[in-house]
Parts: structure tokens; C-alpha cells; sequence
């Protein structure tokens, strides 16, 4: 392999192709009208240009990316996350092409693609699942009947969602019918596939993943956990490893569950194997995604290695060099997702330009950034600036490092989520472990946070005249 395409853009391209060149892979950029100056662009050793600025007239466009790539011989293409990552169609063609797609074949995409026939893969396999349906459902007499066995509320969801988003709660008979109705046409919109199924909604549940790598050999190993249990809208904003909930023996028994869940799609390279767990220390497969996952440096911290060198040489054929046994956990990590978001106006985007943009440095400090001073943020993608992560010895230190260092990120010019992250990494139920999924529910509003940053603007105020009148004193004295 001699010459990498990254087929993304921001924090992500940036952080295959640091990987690419460090193997002494060359690298080649995509980039759409809005993105012509993106940091990414000038950190790729070639660049070509795609299309115009919405996504499904450039980062969409798989087959333009392969023809344009084959010209210029690349030799491989690797996906990130997002946009082409999980489309079967997309890896199948870039094979055909002569090139290797860094990630599983298009067989397992497919069917971890679809949640129904991911429960299908793996229902032969002894994996707890939560309880419902295997099967689409538009009946909804049917839906009425299957609920109350399962016992309300329950979940309706979109076989082909993801992001957070085909999600809706019942929780009673009166409002299923409405609410199947929409869950179907937004699925038929949002996701181009109408098939809704239904769940149990379990009640205070952890969001714990596990990652996995497999090779061509045969050989699958797993990473650990994650915890990804505080989100927004159902979708990620802070993550960590390890989780401070897991036993040896859960983490044991869940990193061979998830193997199972690989080895049912016979998978090939990083994937993600996503479980709920209860208040009772049960857990349940949700979903797998068969990519790099957003959320994947703190595994690699925790674990002491580079998920994406591995990526590539399990894609160039290698046979994985780390065994299961050869593993340990050590230290602690999280992550915090700095979206352009206003976590005062329920984390709607925040459009604008950086004025100011400095980032934290320091021991223990990444960020994985596609951002610079200066820069728009482009209104067509996914709004996240960067990846604020921590590392350190015990999870307190972690933790102080996190507040430390999301102190000394200086962002001016749009609202971002670093005031929500310095919101839960000093909230109680989240230092001490104690919480779930519904953090943001139970603990968040915005007038607390903004009770929270004029308490603080007030408090600085006061230093700062404390600090003047002290120098007035000295001043006086000296003269
Ligand atoms: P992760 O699953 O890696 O923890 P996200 O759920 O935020 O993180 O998804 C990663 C990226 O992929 C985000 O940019 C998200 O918007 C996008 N994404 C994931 N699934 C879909 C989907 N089915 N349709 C559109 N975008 C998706
Ligand atoms: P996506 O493809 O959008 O990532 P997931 O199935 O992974 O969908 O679910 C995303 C989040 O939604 C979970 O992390 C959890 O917070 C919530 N969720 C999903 N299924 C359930 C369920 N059955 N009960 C309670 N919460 C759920
Ligand atoms: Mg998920």
C-alpha cells in the first residue's frame, strides 16, 4: 500500500492520514466547494476536488471518489466514519476497482447495516437481546398486541437508522398508533427504508460498547469497553474508557459476546459492538457499526495502540500481531465531542466563524481537530469541531485534566458544547459513576448552566477587583 484516500473530511481525515503517514503511506485529501481551504486539505500530501458543498453532491459520491481515486493510483481508500463508511455498495465497488477498502466486506456491512437483520445474524450465537420483535412491522393491531406482552413503554425504531436518530418512545396503547405511523414515514424519508420494528424500552440503561478488530485470518480480539451513556437526542457528546461499572468479569463476558457478534458476519478489520446494560448488571446487544467509531481514541489510549495502523494492515492482508492475553488496561480516558452547538438552545447548531481558536496542550492532553482561527463552519455537515480528549493514571485525574483543559480551549465566534462538558464532568453523578442514559434528562437544563456561567463571570469579577484594589495598595505604599 503506497498511496491512501481518505474519503472524509475535518477531525477524522486528518486522523487516518496522520496514521498513513507515520506508516509511510502517502495521502490523498477529497474535498467539496466549501471545504477548498480545510486544514485537511493542506495536510494530505495531494488533493482532489469532488463536487459542490452538500454531501450528497461530493462525500456521497462514491463512485465519482473511485474513478477520480483509480487515476491517480491510489491503492486504497478508507472511509472514516460517517457518510460512505457503512455502505455496502461503496467497499464492493472500490474492491472491483482493483483497490482495498479499509474495512469489513460488503456482506457484513449489510447485514450490521440493517438492526433487523443483525438480530437475525446473531440470534443463533447465545447473545442476550432486547426483548421485542425480529421482524418489520406495519400492522398496527399487531404492534398494539405484540407491546403489551412486552409491556409498555416500548421503542419503535428504524432498522436503518442511526445517528441518534428513527427513534421513538410509547409509552402508552392510546399513542401507538400515532406514533408507528410517524416513526414510518420519517424512516422512509430520512433513511429511504420504511421498516420500524419495536423494542422493549429498558428503563435507566448504560450505553456500554465494546471494540473489536478481526483479521482475514480468522483471528478476532476485543478492546475493551466504552462507556457512552451521556447523550443528547440519543447520540454521544462525552465517552470513556474504561467503564466504572464493569466487573473483569462483565468486561470478560461481554468481549466475548461481541467476538461472537464478529464472527457471525465473518467481520473484517474495527468494529463496534454497541450494548445496553440495566440496573441489574444484564446486557443486551443493540447494534453493531462496522466502521471506525467516532469515540475510538479512548480505546486506544486505554489500550496503547493505533486502531487505524491496525485498520490498514489487516486491510493490506496482516495477521493481527496482538493476541487477546497480551492486552491490559491501563489508565483511564474520556472524550468530549466539541460540536458547534448552543447547549442553551436545546444544542441546535451554532453557525458562525472561529474568531478565536486555541486549543489545550499539554500531558495527557489530544485533540483530534479539523478546525482553525478564522474558519466558517460549514452549514451542510455534521457540526462537530473537534475531540477534546483526556489520559492519566486514575479516572479523578482524567477528570481534572478534562476540566483543565476544556478551561483552556478558547473558542469565540459561535456556542460550542465545552460549557454542557464542563456542566457533567463536574456534576456529581458523573464523578462519582453513578449515572445513565438519562443524564441530560434527570440533571441538565440551561438555566442551570447559565446560572452556573454567571456565578462565574460574578466570582471572576470580584478576584478581578480584589486583585485592583490590592495593586492600588501596593501602588500607595510604593509612592
Ligand atoms: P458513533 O456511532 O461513531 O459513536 P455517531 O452516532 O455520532 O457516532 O455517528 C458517527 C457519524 O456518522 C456522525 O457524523 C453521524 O451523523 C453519522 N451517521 C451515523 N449513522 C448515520 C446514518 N444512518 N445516516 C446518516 N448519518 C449517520
Ligand atoms: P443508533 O443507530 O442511532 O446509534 P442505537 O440502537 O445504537 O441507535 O441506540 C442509540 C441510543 O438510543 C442508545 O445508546 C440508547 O441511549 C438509546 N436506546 C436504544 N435502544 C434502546 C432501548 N431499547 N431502550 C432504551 N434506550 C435505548
Ligand atoms: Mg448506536
Amino acid at each position: 500500500m503506497k498511496k491512501l484516500l481518505v474519503a472524509n473530511r475535518g477531525e477524522i481525515a486528518i486522523r487516518v492520514m496522520t496514521t498513513a503517514k507515520k506508516m509511510g503511506i502517502k495521502t490523498v485529501a477529497v474535498y467539496s466547494t466549501a471545504d477548498r481551504n480545510a486544514p485537511h486539505v493542506r495536510f494530505a500530501d495531494e488533493a482532489i476536488f469532488i463536487g459542490e458543498s452538500p454531501s450528497n453532491k461530493s462525500y456521497l459520491l462514491g463512485s465519482k471518489i473511485i474513478k477520480l481515486a483509480k487515476k491517480i493510483g491510489v491503492d486504497a481508500i478508507h472511509p472514516g466514519y460517517g457518510f460512505l463508511s457503512e455502505n455496502a455498495d461503496f467497499s464492493e465497488e472500490v474492491a472491483a476497482n482493483g483497490m482495498i477498502f479499509i474495512g469489513p466486506r460488503a456482506k457484513a456491512i449489510k447485514i450490521m447495516g440493517s438492526k433487523l437483520a443483525a438480530k437475525e445474524a446473531v440470534k443463533n450465537y447465545d447473545i442476550p437481546m432486547v426483548p421485542g420483535i425480529d421482524n418489520a412491522i406495519t400492522d398496527v393491531n399487531k404492534a398494539i398486541e405484540i407491546s403489551k406482552e412486552i409491556g409498555f413503554p416500548i421503542l419503535i425504531k428504524a432498522s436503518a437508522g442511526g445517528g441518534g436518530k428513527g427513534m421513538r418512545v410509547v409509552e402508552k396503547e392510546s399513542e401507538l398508533e400515532e406514533q408507528m405511523t410517524r416513526a414510518i414515514s420519517e424512516a422512509t424519508s430520512a433513511f429511504g427504508d420504511g421498516s420500524v420494528f419495536i423494542e422493549k424500552y429498558i428503563s435507566s440503561p448504560r450505553h456500554i460498547e465494546i471494540q473489536i478488530m478481526a483479521d482475514s485470518h480468522g483471528n478476532v480480539i476485543h478492546l475493551f469497553e466504552r462507556e457512552c451513556s451521556i447523550q443528547r437526542r440519543h447520540q454521544k457528546v462525552v465517552e470513556e474508557a474504561p467503564s466504572s461499572v464493569l466487573t473483569p468479569e462483565l468486561r470478560k463476558k461481554m468481549g466475548e459476546a461481541a467476538i461472537m457478534v464478529a464472527k457471525s458476519c465473518d467481520y473484517l478489520g474495527a468494529g463496534t459492538v454497541e450494548f445496553l446494560l440495566d440496573d441489574k448488571n444484564n446486557f443486551y446487544f443493540l447494534e453493531m457499526n462496522t466502521r471506525l467509531q467516532v469515540e475510538h481514541p479512548v480505546s486506544e489510549l486505554i489500550a496503547g495502540v493505533d486502531l487505524v495502523e491496525i485498520q490498514i494492515k489487516v486491510a493490506r492482508g496482516e495477521k493481527l500481531s496482538i493476541k487477546q492475553e497480551d492486552l491490559k488496561i491501563k489508565g483511564h480516558a474520556f472524550e468530549l465531542r466539541v460540536y458547534a452547538e448552543d447547549p442553551l438552545n436545546d444544542f441546535l447548531p451554532s453557525v458562525g466563524t472561529l474568531d478565536v481558536y486555541k486549543l489545550p496542550q499539554g500531558k495527557g492532553i489530544r485533540v483530534d481537530n479539523g478546525f482553525e482561527e478564522g474558519m466558517e463552519i460549514p452549514i451542510y455537515y455534521d457540526p462537530m469541531l473537534s475531540k477534546l480528549i483526556t489520559y492519566a493514571d486514575t479516572r479523578n485525574e482524567a477528570m481534572e485534566l478534562m476540566l483543565k483543559a476544556i478551561t483552556n480551549y478558547k473558542v469565540e465566534g459561535v456556542q460550542t458544547t465545552l460549557p454542557f462538558g464542563k456542566f457533567v464532568f463536574e456534576h456529581e453523578a458523573f464523578r462519582s459513576g453513578n449515572f445513565n442514559t438519562h443524564f441530560v434528562k434527570d440533571y441538565y437544563s440551561p438555566e442551570l448552566l447559565e446560572g452556573k456561567i454567571k456565578e462565574e463571570a460574578k466570582l471572576a469579577a470580584i478576584i478581578a477587583l480584589k486583585k485592583y484594589l490590592k495593586d492600588k495598595e501596593i501602588l500607595r505604599v510604593n509612592s
